[in-house]
């Protein structure tokens, strides 16, 4: 037999087994895994390095398009082009993004000026979730069922922003759409009226600088708000995972709900793992890089999420990627020195996503490999009807691979990644381990620190209903 690439002498890690096995490639996909193989157009030696399924970055946000007057006014610096490749360098060769419904708008119209953003721009395969702002009859009614139909299986509501939230009603008449089409949703869980009435009063005793943002949104906050959303969905009966979750305590309302049944899953962010509110406290306005919602916490919020990480608890580590440069069009976006509240949400972390959770859970001792893939590719693609196409290495799956690199020390430099923000939160970390050489469909996108193939190439990706609900009558609603 003969294969387009053989990958010979590397360790092959999967989230269920870790062995020393050859891969050939052929036509884009993986269609040997063999103790030895020859006969490649092309033979890769990977000896002394991890071969990886290609992370999927199930939470990134490119290029989208800010609501009519919201808050910050602030325009994101990555589009398809530069957000696909600096993910690739990163050993990331699936991206979700999300297509965003705006108020008074058309849904359907979303996704498709979204399609045209990203036709022809991603180095690497790509999909969409859909965003809801304003369920009206005719987009819960029409174009939400025929969106799902059309390979979008996976929605994201907002409990909070004031241009994005729904109230419980909305995400209820939501959720009973999505248990009908058998999507699964995704949100973003923050007590909205507690937060606005703590700003308010942050504000009134001149409490603006980029820390008080912490203070803005405490942890009860968000803990109420995952029970809230918890309820709702154990009411509908519809799937959940609950976004960005910041720390032990929200936490601990996934573990509660999955005791009783809830079929919820949880996702974090590294910088949750990593970072703390102490960011925010940087002189001037540099905390303002380090605002995100749900804000950074403590230091025992982080090792409750490193627990989580560690016990099952947490399912899926996405970066959360939201480029907003430091500057008038970005952070600053509403004055060199305007209040936290101003301030446009999120950081960049799409390349340092797998970089730092090797190095940090692995390499330290606090999750095995195969706990690796599973965080960072495998649930993912099973949660967003992409498995096994995506997200592991198995014949038939696309041969997305990264070949990791699993001594290589690199101190984190901003001036080194290929996002087009000017900062990141992690500059001067050390981690060990990154990826050498990475593949899409079997193409080498990235080798050695170099891009080697052309943005454009990645396709856009139809979702299979989430493998949630495949647990059947596990999901159970109410009425
Ligand atoms: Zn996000």
């Amino acid at each position: 037999m003969t294969y387009d690439t053989v990958i010979q002498g590397g360790t092959v890690a999967t989230a269920a087994d870790v062995v020393r096995a050859d891969i050939g490639i052929r036509g884009g996909r993986i269609v040997t895994i063999a103790d030895r193989l020859t006969g490649g157009d092309t033979t890769i030696d990977a000896g002394g390095r991890l071969v990886l399924p290609g992370g999927v970055d199930a939470h990134c946000h490119l290029d989208q398009p800010e609501a009519p007057g919201e808050e910050s006014g602030a325009v994101m610096a990555d589009n398809f082009r530069s957000g696909s490749t600096s993910a690739a360098f990163g050993g990331t060769t699936t991206i979700m993004c999300f297509a965003v419904q705006h108020r008074g708008h058309s849904l359907t119209a979303a996704v498709d000026d979204y399609h045209r953003r990203a036709d022809g721009e991603s180095l690497i395969d790509y999909g969409f979730h859909l965003i809801l702002s304003d369920p009206t009859p005719a987009v819960l009614g029409q174009e939400l069922p025929a969106l799902i139909r059309r390979g979008h299986t996976s929605l994201k509501l907002y409990m909070t922003y004031e241009s994005m939230r729904l109230n419980d009603r909305q995400l209820l008449e939501v959720f009973e759409v999505a248990r009908a089409e058998r999507a699964i949703v995704l949100v973003h869980a923050e007590n909205h009226d507690l937060l606005v009435w703590l700003t308010e009063r942050l504000e009134a005793q001149g409490r603006t600088a980029p820390y008080a943002h912490a203070l803005s949104r405490p942890s009860p906050l968000e803990s109420e708000a995952t029970h809230r959303a918890v309820t709702l969905v154990e009411i509908a009966g519809v799937p959940m995972v609950v976004v960005h979750m910041s720390g032990g305590e929200p936490l601990e309302e996934v573990r509660r709900a999955r005791a009783r049944g809830v079929t919820v899953f949880a996702e974090t962010c590294p910088h949750y793992l990593m970072l703390t509110a102490a960011e925010l406290s940087r002189p001037g306005m540099l905390g303002a890089k380090c605002i995100c919602s749900p804000p950074l916490r403590d230091d025992n919020a982080r090792a409750g999420m490193w627990r989580g990480i560690e016990d099952g608890t947490v399912d899926i580590v996405n970066s959360d990627h939201a480029p907003y440069r430091y500057d008038k069009q970005g952070k600053l976006s509403a004055g060199p020195n305007a209040p936290f509240s101003k301030v446009a949400n999120g950081m960049p972390g799409l390349e340092t996503r797998m970089p730092i959770l090797f190095s940090e859970g692995v390499v330290k001792g606090r999750i095995d490999l195969s706990r690796f893939v599973a965080l960072t590719a495998s649930n993912n693609a099973k949660l967003y009807g992409l498995h096994p196409r995506k997200g592991t290495i198995a014949v038939g799956a696309d041969a997305d691979l990264a070949l990791w690199d699993p001594e290589k020390r690199v101190t984190i430099r901003n001036d080194d990644l290929h996002s087009n923000c000017d900062y990141t939160p992690y500059e001067g970390m050390e981690v060990q381990g990154w990826p050498q050489t990475v593949m899409s469909r079997g193409v080498v996108v990235v080798e050695d620190g170099a891009l080697k193939a052309a943005p454009g190439r990645g396709r856009f990706l139809e979702q299979a209903t989430s493998s949630a609900w495949g647990t059947g009558d596990k999901i159970k609603a109410w009425v």
